[in-house]
C-alpha cells in the first residue's frame, strides 16, 4: 500500500483527528498512488496514523477516511459512514423531507455532499477521494435510504483545485422531475435539481427561514438575495404587511412568484425586484425608503481566509446600508456563508457598520446552519454559515 510519511512533528493535527494533510507536511511519498487512491498516512518514524485519499494536485494532499488501521476505505467503510450520517438525520430531523444527509468532513466523508429531496438524492463530490468511491457511495445510498434516483451535481468551482473534471447527470435510476416539489415547515417549494444553485436549494437556512415567520407579523420586509423565496414566503406566511424580494437572477424571481402562488399566499403583497443588491440598497436609501425587517443572505464572498479582507468590505457595505434603511425597532437578519469570515469577524463587521450608520443596535440572537449541516468539533473549518438577528433601537 502506498504511504505518505509526514515530516517530524507534523502528525499533531492528525492525532487530534483533523482530517486534512497539507502538502507542506509531507516528507516523502512511498509507492505511486493515483489521484483519489488510498494511502497510509504515517509519522516520520513510520507509525500508522490514518488512511487517507491522495490528491496530488491539491494543496490538501490527503484527506482522512479512517483512523482505524483495520478499517481501510472501501465499500464497507463507505456504507458504515453513510449509515452513521443518515441515522443522525433520522434522529434529529425525523419529519424534514428535504435534508442534507451527508455534510462532508463533518460527517467523516471529505468532499462529499448528499442532499435528499423527497425520493431523489443529489450527490456532489469535490475531492479526489469522494470521486474515487462514487459508485460504492451511490450503491450504499440506495440501500440505506430506499431511494431509487441519484442525480450528480459535481459542478462546484473547487473541483478544479483537485484536478477533477465536472460531472453532472443521472448517477442511478431516472432523471428527477424538473422542478420537483418539497415541503419545508409546511410551505411548498419547487426545487430545480437540474438547474438550481448548489444541489437545487439552500437547505442550511431551513430553521432560520422558519424563525423569520415568527418575526414578520405586520412588518414591512425587504428580502435581499432572495433566490426562490425561502425567506420571503415565510415572511408572507407570518403576516408581513409587504415583502420586497431582491435578486439578480430572473429565474429565481420567477420561481419565487410560482412558490407564492403554490402556497396560496397573497401575491399582491410581494414585489420582486431584479437588481444587484449593492445598487438596489443605495437606490432605496436615496428614495428615503424604510423597512421594519431586512434579510441579507448573500452568496459566499470569501471561500478562503485569504480573501476575507475583500469580503469584509462587501459585508460592511450591505449591512451599513441595511441598518440605515431600518425604522426604529427594525430587525436585521444578516448572514455570511464565507468560510473565510469567522463568527467573531462577522460580529466586528456588523459593529463597524452600525457605528458608521450611526445606529444603536443589539444582537438578539446568534444564528447558524440547521443540524443537518453539523460542525465536527475536530473540524472547525466546517462552520461556514453564521448569522445575527439584530434590532435597532
Ligand atoms: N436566501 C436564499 C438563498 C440565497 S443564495 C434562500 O433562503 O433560499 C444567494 C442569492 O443571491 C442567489 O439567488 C443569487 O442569484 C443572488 N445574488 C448573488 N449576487 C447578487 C447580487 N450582487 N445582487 C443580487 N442578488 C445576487
Amino acid at each position: 500500500m502506498a504511504a505518505l510519511f509526514l515530516k517530524p512533528g507534523r502528525e499533531k493535527s492528525l492525532l487530534r483527528r483533523h482530517p486534512w494533510i497539507f502538502s507542506g507536511a509531507v516528507e516523502r511519498v512511498e509507492g505511486e498512488p493515483g489521484t483519489g487512491e488510498t494511502v497510509a498516512l504515517r509519522a516520520s518514524g513510520g507509525a500508522f496514523l490514518a488512511w487517507g485519499a491522495y490528491s496530488p494536485r491539491s494543496q490538501i494532499v490527503a484527506r482522512v477516511w479512517s483512523w482505524n488501521e483495520h478499517q481501510p476505505p472501501g465499500p464497507a467503510l463507505m456504507r458504515a459512514l453513510l449509515a452513521r450520517a443518515i441515522a443522525m438525520r433520522r434522529e434529529q430531523l425525523a419529519d424534514a423531507q428535504a435534508v442534507r444527509l451527508v455534510h462532508g468532513e463533518s460527517d467523516g466523508m471529505p468532499g462529499l455532499l448528499v442532499d435528499r429531496y423527497g425520493s431523489v438524492l443529489v450527490l456532489q463530490v469535490s475531492s479526489a477521494g469522494a470521486a474515487r468511491w462514487r459508485d460504492a457511495i451511490a450503491d450504499a445510498l440506495l440501500a440505506l435510504t430506499g431511494a431509487h434516483d441519484i442525480y450528480e451535481r459535481s459542478d462546484a468551482d473547487v473541483l478544479a483545485l483537485e484536478g477533477l473534471a465536472q460531472q453532472v447527470g443521472v448517477l442511478r435510476g431516472a432523471a428527477p422531475h424538473d422542478p420537483l416539489l418539497i415541503e419545508e415547515h409546511g410551505l411548498k417549494l419547487a426545487v430545480s435539481v437540474l438547474h438550481g444553485h448548489k444541489t437545487g436549494y439552500y437547505l442550511d437556512q431551513r430553521d432560520n427561514r422558519r424563525m423569520l415567520r415568527d418575526l414578520s407579523s405586520a412588518r414591512e420586509v425587504l428580502d435581499c438575495f432572495c433566490y426562490t423565496g425561502g425567506f420571503a414566503l415565510n415572511a408572507l406566511a407570518g403576516g408581513a404587511r409587504r415583502v420586497t424580494a431582491v435578486d439578480s437572477s430572473a429565474e429565481a424571481l420567477a420561481a419565487l412568484r410560482d412558490n407564492v402562488q403554490r402556497n396560496g399566499l397573497d401575491g399582491g403583497r410581494v414585489e420582486c425586484v431584479e437588481a444587484d443588491v449593492f445598487e438596489q440598497l443605495r437606490r432605496l436609501r436615496n428614495e428615503g425608503r424604510r423597512y421594519s425587517l431586512i434579510v441579507l443572505d448573500p452568496p459566499k464572498f470569501a471561500p478562503t481566509a485569504a480573501l476575507a479582507g475583500r469580503a469584509a468590505r462587501g459585508y460592511k457595505d450591505i449591512n451599513l446600508l441595511a441598518l440605515k434603511l431600518l425604522a426604529p425597532g427594525g430587525l436585521l437578519v444578516t448572514f455570511s456563508c464565507s468560510g473565510g469570515v469567522s463568527r467573531d469577524l462577522f460580529q466586528k463587521i456588523l459593529a463597524g457598520a452600525a457605528a458608521d450608520a450611526g445606529v444603536d443596535a443589539q444582537i438578539l440572537r446568534w444564528l447558524s446552519a440547521a443540524p443537518d449541516h453539523p460542525v465536527a468539533l475536530r473540524f472547525p473549518e466546517g462552520e461556514y454559515l453564521k448569522g445575527l438577528l439584530c434590532r435597532v433601537a
